[in-house]
């Protein structure tokens, strides 16, 4: 819908239309307990918009998020609460996300001291115990982020959501900002947390390599739909939508130096003006007349391996 700066904008004389994308349309994405979920697709896909709501910082305009089988919108008082601070989110930007006027104690024992999640004189304690469980140096939390590095940064961020004590953690490519071997460090860092912490993560990222790596089931969206699901070994064996297989075989490789690059064809449509029937038909080798008219269902494809493509009921 209509944001502030479009407000603002036409305010300003600029010719400014009210249109409604509909970002995330028709997903039905469960994350089991202990499960690492890698989500993916392609920028503009809606998986961000997803990681919000599923978070609970964006408002859905339609659909259910269930917590523990619960509905949120059904939820008041500490049930909410509870719920809202179980359900925390990493972000790609962690300068962007940090209060560059507060200091690192401050930004990490805020949320957890204004929800009585610290006793009485334990602030100071609390902080250290976070700040070490995200690798960082407690001697450093009367600095402020722009003295810290970029990988620093997203411990602190990482520091801040743990403070809360979450259950589940969306990471929204929250390495794709770091260099190589820092973002090896962070992947390590949110593995070892899951273990220690019995943690669930729903990890957003266009990086096929790092969501290989990390998750037990991926899910492919596209243009506001999940086109395809399965347990991360089978996507990456025997993926079964032609969009899949197209982010695949777009993937660098080490040994295929004199191989031109396989691409995506064309460009990704305008979420304000989707194709008709499958979202992904003009840019698909297999495309047929049916695709152009028809929504294709998400259907059983194998075991726990759900594809969303009309040549499956073609054989
Ligand atoms: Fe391609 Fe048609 Fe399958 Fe869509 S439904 S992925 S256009 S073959």
């Amino acid at each position: 819908k209509l944001d502030i700066a479009a407000k603002l904008a036409r305010k300003l004389g600029a010719d400014v239309r009210e249109e409604i994308v509909h970002a995330v349309d028709g997903v039905d994405l469960r994350v089991r307990k202990g499960e690492v979920v890698g989500l993916v697709g392609e920028s503009g896909c809606g998986k961000s918009t997803l990681g919000r709501i599923v978070a609970g910082i964006l408002p859905q305009s339609d659909g259910q998020v269930f917590w523990k089988g619960q509905d949120v919108a059904g939820l008041h008082g500490d049930a909410e609460r509870t719920a809202k601070l179980r359900r925390q989110m990493i972000f790609q930007d962690p300068y962007a996300s940090l209060n560059p006027r507060m200091k690192v104690a401050d930004i990490v024992g805020e949320a957890p001291q204004v929800h009585g999640l610290i006793k009485r004189g334990g602030f100071d304690e609390y902080v250290d115990e976070q700040m070490r469980r995200a690798g960082l140096d407690p001697a450093f939390k009367r600095r402020y982020p722009h003295q810290f590095s970029g990988g620093q940064r997203q411990r602190i961020g990482i520091a801040r959501a743990l403070a809360v004590q979450p259950e589940f953690i969306v990471c929204d490519e929250a390495v794709a900002a770091l260099d190589v071997s820092i973002q090896a460090q962070i992947l390590n860092l949110f593995m070892r947390l899951r273990r220690e912490l019995d943690l669930t993560y729903l990890f957003i990222s266009h990086d096929l390599g790092v969501v290989e790596h990390l998750s037990d089931r991926v899910v492919i969206m596209y243009l506001g739909r999940v086109v395809e699901e399965a347990p991360t070994e089978r996507v990456f064996s025997a993926a079964n939508h032609p969009y899949t297989r197209s982010l695949l075989d777009s993937v660098p490789r080490i040994g295929n130096r004199k191989r031109a690059f396989a691409t995506v064809k064309g460009e990704i449509p305008s979420p304000l003006n989707p194709p008709s029937g499958c979202h992904f038909h003009p840019r698909c080798p297999l495309a047929f007349d049916r695709c152009k008219v028809e929504v294709p269902k998400l259907k059983t494809v194998g075991a726990l391996h759900r594809s969303a493509c009309h040549l499956n009921d073609a054989g």
